[in-house]
Parts: C-alpha cells; sequence; structure tokens
C-alpha cells in the first residue's frame, strides 16, 4: 500500500515535470535565442530509446530533435570526427537528444584501437574545445551517462534475444563489447573525469531502475531549461489595433 502510494506520488511528479517541460520548450522555441543539446551515453541495452520516449515523447516535434550516432560511414570517416556531430547540434529554440555522441570516438575507438592512441588520446581536450565553443555560442550542453550494472545488461540482452518484439534489437556486437566490460569502464572513468568541465559537466545517473531514471533526466533537463529561463517574446505593443482587420 505504501509503496503504490510512492509510485504514484512519483508519476504525478513526473507528470508535472512533463508539463514543465513542454512549457519551457515552448518558451524556448518562440524565443529563437538559445539552443539545449541533450548528450546521452549509456552500455549498450541500458534503455536509451525508451529513455528518450518516455521523458521526450511529449514535446513539440517542431523544435525537437533525436540523433543517434553509430557505426561512422566512408563519408564521415573521410571528416573529421566532430564533423558529423556538429553537423546535428541543434539551432536557437530547439533542443536536441543526441542518442551516443562524439564520446564514441574515446569509447570503442579506444577499446578496439580503431585510430591510433597518440589520435584517440588529444581528443578529450578537443571535445572539451569543441563544447566550449557550443556552450559561448548559445548552446546549453547537458551531458548524463546512464549507469547499468553488468547484470542489469544481461537481463535486458537475453529479454533482446527471447521476445520477437525485441528481436530486432540484438546485435552480436553488443555481445563483443560486454566482453570487454572492464575497458569500457577505464574508456568511460577516463572521459568522465577528463571531460567533466565547468561549461559542460557530466551527470551519472544510476540506470537498472527505469522509472526512477527516467524520473532523475526529467529533473535534469526541467532544472537545466529552468536556468536557461527562455522567455516568451514580448507581444508588438500595438498588437491589440489589428483586431480591426479580423472584424
Ligand atoms: P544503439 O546501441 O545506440 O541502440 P546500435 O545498436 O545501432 O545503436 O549500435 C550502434 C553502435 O555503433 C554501437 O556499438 C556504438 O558503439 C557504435 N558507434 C557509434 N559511434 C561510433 C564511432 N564513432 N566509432 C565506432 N563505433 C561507433
Amino acid at each position: 500500500m505504501a509503496k503504490a502510494g510512492t509510485e504514484q506520488a512519483d508519476q504525478e511528479d513526473l507528470d508535472s515535470l512533463t508539463d514543465r517541460l513542454v512549457h519551457l520548450h515552448r518558451a524556448l522555441y518562440a524565443e529563437a535565442r538559445q539552443a539545449l543539446l541533450i548528450v546521452l551515453q549509456a552500455r549498450d541495452a541500458a534503455g536509451k530509446d525508451s529513455l528518450i520516449k518516455k521523458v521526450f515523447g511529449p514535446l513539440d516535434p517542431q523544435g525537437f530533435a533525436v540523433h543517434a550516432f553509430r557505426q561512422p560511414t566512408a563519408d564521415e570517416l573521410e571528416r573529421d570526427y566532430l564533423w558529423r556531430v556538429h553537423l546535428r547540434v541543434p539551432p536557437k529554440g530547439a533542443i536536441a537528444v543526441f542518442n551516443r555522441s562524439h564520446y564514441e570516438d574515446v569509447l570503442p575507438v579506444r577499446v578496439y584501437g580503431l585510430v591510433p592512441a597518440a589520435e584517440w588520446g588529444r581528443r578529450y581536450d578537443q571535445i572539451n574545445a569543441f563544447e566550449r565553443h557550443l556552450t559561448e555560442n548559445g548552446v546549453t550542453i547537458l551531458k548524463i551517462f546512464l549507469d547499468i550494472s553488468k547484470e542489469e545488461q544481461r537481463k535486458q540482452l537475453l529479454e533482446r534475444i527471447d521476445d520477437p518484439e525485441k528481436q530486432w534489437k540484438f546485435r552480436p556486437g553488443d555481445l563483443d563489447d560486454r566482453d570487454r566490460w572492464e575497458d569500457f569502464t577505464a574508456a568511460y572513468e577516463e572521459l568522465l573525469r577528463r571531460c567533466d568541465t565547468a561549461w559542460a559537466p557530466w551527470h551519472v545517473i544510476p540506470g537498472d531502475d527505469r522509472k526512477r531514471r527516467n524520473h532523475a533526466v526529467a529533473r535534469l533537463v526541467v532544472a537545466t531549461l529552468e536556468r536557461m529561463s527562455p522567455r516568451l517574446p514580448d507581444p508588438d505593443p500595438s498588437i491589440q489595433a489589428h483586431r480591426a482587420r479580423l472584424s
């Protein structure tokens, strides 16, 4: 009974957070002066997709986008690794979620040695400079690492193997990454340490409890938007004079 009560309160809270999120997004869009970029990183099967649907689903699709970063295409590999990322930075007035991001360029790239160590080793400073450049140009960056346990990942991967609705999501490559769990841990620890800057700090959210985690992310996004304090533009002082033309 007590548990049900708590769940209900949590739910109400998420609903009111969602209302605030929708309202703040509308003001951001109308104001069209600043943008919010949410960087979402997690290990495989952490449930980024369901989090995005749950927390951001109610937003007006105008002024909102989700960009997934997968293995770079041949075209992308011919450019510097930040090129494809910069192209998808939200314009003024918009919110974008990066479902994976430029941090992949110091995660699998580092673990599997896809570029020489000297090359990925320079990327932490480059990423910090890139993020600083964005924040100095009207883009607020909110970086979230959803931290799931190895046991939770096992559970989720088994579901992908067994549930016909989820089988399409299963990639044998996820098991390779799982085999390198410790290497990915080291790579995550380094980026969390070196790229936790004053202008774009990291937020680590425990990911095993999906309801709590959605709630924590919604709270963070709302708090960030409140700090940005977008305002609906003031109406033209002569707006009422236009009524006459509609009579
Ligand atoms: P997700 O797991 O996010 O739902 P996918 O199943 O399509 O998406 O997996 C995308 C894969 O692409 C991940 O294994 C990720 O590590 C990989 N990836 C993303 N960016 C890069 C990159 N720059 N270099 C190498 N691999 C990358």
